[in-house]
């Protein structure tokens, strides 16, 4: 008997709720290592030629390195010469000994793409969201229902009466602060007592969809509530590679915008972008940013030369190219296709449905897994397909030829 399975016996369950996952069809798990061993091109562009590993051809269509950049030169030049300049780890915490030029030098790029006074880099997108929202201790946080797993943490951690409202639903959400604006006058309280904080996703992640932030700062401004917005899969995206809140020129209405380094930034990290008021309280009460190391030299690095490339190379051109002429494709074919960014969730519906394509598509070199329950709704099982910039043609015509296929095998065209 394993000493898990003793956990399991002193009241942990573990087998059981492996065995629950198993029956609802509900378990994920890591691949065995020689398969990722076979795929060693998760990280990189079509048909990813990867030295280090014997790497089969194949295409994903999957990944949220956006841009291609974890394989340009010129990204992978900059983290090699962190490494060897400044050092492969920070160390420390920033407020200790881990600050470094290579940190300043990101949060003034960043700084100056989001046009903010300040930027603050954090370990990961995830402690981004859940260190800036617990040390804002809102009183009440209004959360699209969709928002990212992150969000949904930073509000259960800071003990705020959070309150929910329609996905991308402006409306829903006016109703909200207007019925939370109604609760306090009743109970007696000045509107302005309390610190109210909205927070949406600006493109979310499994449905491609946009949130409506101008309708979003009307509201917000009508009762006095901050914006926060996660611009996670619209950095170096959308606009000059600020994201969506600067394509809708809400950059003076919106209080905080966060990020992450790791997805068209072809690196590792999160960061906030606000006034210079706002960086130093997250010095101070960011407990995910005082209590944990800095982000490590390399990976700040790589995410500086990736924005720069973001913002003056044509590859977010070619990504918007990609994306239209995939969308276009699939519809032609009789696929129903969500959202309206870069990411494009094929509807298949019924979870086996969804992992039979996904299987299909693999058989045929075509990387693209299945989103299913608990992730997304039952009944609205997907494929997520993501174009990168790096995409030529073939590769697009090789994904269509899959997906005929594929679909055609298992019943769905
Ligand atoms: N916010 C959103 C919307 C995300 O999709 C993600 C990553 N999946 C994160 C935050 C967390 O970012 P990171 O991966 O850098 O922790």
């Amino acid at each position: 008997m394993s000493p898990f399975t003793r956990m399991a016996d002193r009241g942990f369950d573990l087998e059981d709720r492996l065995a629950t996952l198993e029956e609802d069809d509900l378990k994920r798990a890591l691949s065995p290592v020689d398969r990722v061993a076979e795929r060693g091109y998760f990280a990189a562009p079509s048909g990813g030629d990867l030295p280090v590993l014997d790497a089969a051809e194949a295409l994903v269509f999957a990944s949220n390195n956006y841009l291609g950049l974890t394989d340009d030169q010129r990204v992978q030049d900059a983290a090699r010469q962190a490494a060897a300049t400044v050092g492969t780890g920070a160390g420390a915490s920033r407020l200790v000994t881990g600050d470094t030029l290579v940190h300043r030098d990101l949060e003034r790029l960043l700084a100056e793409t989001k046009d903010t006074e300040r930027a603050l880099t954090f370990s990961s997108g995830y402690a981004a969201n859940v260190g800036t929202i617990t040390a804002l201790e809102p009183d009440v946080i209004f959360s699209d229902e969709l928002n990212h797993a992150s969000i949904v943490d930073g509000c259960r951690l800071a003990d705020a009466d959070a309150v929910v409202y329609d996905h991308c639903d402006a409306a829903s959400l006016r109703a909200k602060l207007a019925e939370r604006a109604e609760r306090a006058a009743r109970e007696g309280r000045e509107p302005a007592d309390e610190s109210w904080l909205i927070v949406t996703d600006s493109v979310f992640s499994m449905d491609g969809t946009v949130a409506p932030l101008e309708g979003i700062c009307d509201a917000a401004e009508e009762f006095g509530a901050w914006v926060m917005v996660d611009e996670a899969h619209a950095t170096g995206l959308y606009a000059n590679g600020g994201g969506v809140v600067q394509a809708e020129g809400v950059e003076d209405r919106v209080q905080i915008q966060m990020g992450t380094l790791s997805k068209a930034l072809a690196s590792q990290g999160g960061y906030v972008a606000g006034s210079a008021e706002l960086i130093e309280c997250l010095c101070n009460d960011a407990r995910s940013f005082v209590f944990s190391t800095g982000l490590a030299p390399p990976a700040a690095a790589a995410a500086s030369e990736a924005l720069h490339v973001a913002r003056h190379s044509d590859a977010r051109e070619r990504l918007w190219e990609n994306v239209a002429h995939l969308r276009d494709g699939f519809e032609s074919m009789g696929f129903e296709v969500w959202g309206d960014s870069q990411i494009l969730p094929v509807v298949v519906g019924d979870r086996q449905d969804a992992l039979a394509l996904a299987d299909g598509l693999r058989e045929r070199d075509v990387v693209v897994p299945a989103i299913r329950p608990p992730t997304v709704p039952d009944g609205t099982s997907r494929l997520r397909v993501v174009p990168m910039a790096t995409h030529d043609r073939d590769d697009i015509v090789t994904c269509f030829e899959a997906f005929r296929a594929a679909g055609e095998a298992v019943g769905l065209l």
